[in-house]
């Protein structure tokens, strides 16, 4: 008696795959019923998830293994709903071959009936029909290839959108646009990493408070957010596996999209997220602890470089926080008295009631940049569809986008500087802006201190172990 064993696999070139795996397994079970053959087993692969080329067939593998430990016997049929479906490379059909020929099984297709892989003649033909097969495959992969990096070069939107983007169109067709409820997720994950210096920790919990799901679908973890924070795609430019995409002058290539932030903000970003040495206490996880490294002067000799963290360890051991001039290093001084010293007279000058002045509010400016920002992506839309009437021609239509992407620029340049001054404008809004300050986390603190005072770190007197409040000097603005 003949059984069947069906083997289906959904390819990921054909469009509405689903429909398409339901014919094949409709048309293959049609076979099976009129040579009343029982369907012992059936097998089906999903191309489509190919991210994983073993997973991908994983069920070919298991027909094979049926094959080999002898499940499927001699008078048995595998069918299939064509012979590409079964097989895409000639080394697969050799095995097949060696497998089927040797049993006595046969392979029967909806698409070109019985191959015969008892015969030589037989073998040939499918053989042949495996090489024609494989030949355009490979073809196909290396047109979509070229495809792929022309689209690439032309600055085309990718073919998988960015979280705070959404895809429109198909194809060449494909434009990226702003999602109205991601996008600005996205700006604020970068004003709390730029302005406010919040640990990925913090900006995480900050994305996934907006309930919005990844592409994928699930939350963001803190590599996710990592990964979205240096992503060039935000600034406007095109990547094209991992790299951004340059043309002939070696100049960036910009995407045809809406940025989110500017280029040197994203060049800040990945500075900030991916070079270790400078990467500041609070993207090791715990909130940053200094508050003076990279703000505070050297004043060793007139130095007036800025300082970095350190340690005193004179046993090796973990010793105190100290300032280090970060040019030369000739001055190291215990961090824990001076923060805390800064801090007390930086509340002292806010108590004072003048200080609301001090802190202006930025919030307005913020918002008026918001509308100019998302005025100019209008603009650009415009250009594009008078392009696409013919109201524009082409040359038109680049002097118009380089118009606004300068426009862009200066845009983002200033809101990244409303954004800062808005931090402290919240303060100055505060019923009591000192105990407002002293409350508030490490970056907000930072950039209070850096508006308000210069502060120099003056070298400690020889001999002295006591701190001396006289060796920093805090110069009001
Ligand atoms: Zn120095």
């Amino acid at each position: 008696m003949t059984s069947a064993y069906v083997y289906l696999r959904q390819s990921k070139d054909v469009e509405n795959t689903r429909a398409a795996v339901d014919r094949q397994r409709a048309d293959c079970l049609d076979l099976c019923e009129r040579n009343r053959w029982p369907v012992a087993e059936v097998y089906e692969d999903n191309d489509a998830s190919a991210s994983n080329p073993r997973k991908a067939r994983k069920d070919y593998a298991r027909l094979l293994a049926d094959l080999e430990h002898g499940r499927i016997v001699s008078g048995d049929v595998i069918v299939a709903w064509a012979q590409d479906r079964l097989l895409r490379k000639v080394a697969d059909m050799l095995v097949l071959i060696d497998l089927c020929a040797k049993r006595g099984i046969a392979v029967v297709t909806v698409q070109a009936g019985r191959l015969d892989l008892a015969t030589t003649d037989g073998q040939t033909l499918a053989l042949m029909a495996a090489v024609i097969a494989q030949g355009e495959m490979t073809k196909k992969a290396a047109r979509q290839r070229a495809e792929a990096e022309q689209a690439a070069s032309d600055g085309q939107a990718p073919s998988r959108r960015a979280f705070g983007y959404r895809l429109e169109g198909k194809g060449r067709k494909r434009r990226m646009v702003l999602d109205p409820a991601e996008a600005p997720v996205v700006r604020d994950a970068f004003d709390r990493l730029l302005v406010k210096g919040q640990s990925l920790v913090r900006i995480t919990d900050a994305v996934n408070a907006a309930g919005l799901p990844s592409v994928r679908g699930t939350t963001l973890c803190r590599k996710g957010v990592r990964y979205l924070l240096t992503n060039p795609v935000y600034a406007g430019l095109r990547t094209h596996h991992g790299e951004v995409v340059r043309d002939d002058d070696g100049e960036p290539v910009r995407g045809d999209w809406p940025a989110i932030i500017t280029e040197d903000e994203h060049d800040r970003a990945v500075r900030l997220l991916t070079d270790a040495a400078r990467r500041p206490a609070g993207f090791r996880g715990t909130a940053r602890r200094w508050l003076g490294s990279g703000l505070f002067r050297c004043g060793m000799d007139g130095c007036g470089s800025d300082v970095r963290c350190g340690y005193r360890s004179p046993n090796g051991g973990n010793g105190a926080r100290t300032y280090v001039c970060r040019e030369h290093a000739h001055l190291s001084r215990r961090a824990d008295v001076i923060d805390d010293l800064v801090l007390r007279a930086v509340a002292a000058r806010l108590a004072r009631d003048d200080a609301r002045d001090l802190l202006a509010g930025g919030d307005d400016e913020v918002t008026a940049l918001r509308a100019e920002a998302d005025a100019l992506a209008a603009a650009l839309d415009v250009a594009r569809d008078r392009l696409r009437r013919g109201v524009y021609d082409e040359d038109d239509f680049v002097t118009e986008k380089r118009r606004v992407k300068v426009a862009q620029e200066a845009v983002g340049r200033r809101l990244t500087a409303a954004a800062r001054s808005s931090v402290l404008g919240t303060l100055g809004a505060a019923p009591d802006p000192a105990a407002a300050f002293t409350a508030a986390d490490l970056g907000t603190q930072r950039e209070v201190v850096d508006a308000l005072a210069v502060v120099t770190l003056l070298p400690a007197r020889r001999g002295e172990s006591s701190f001396d409040p006289a060796t920093v000097r805090i110069d009001w603005r």
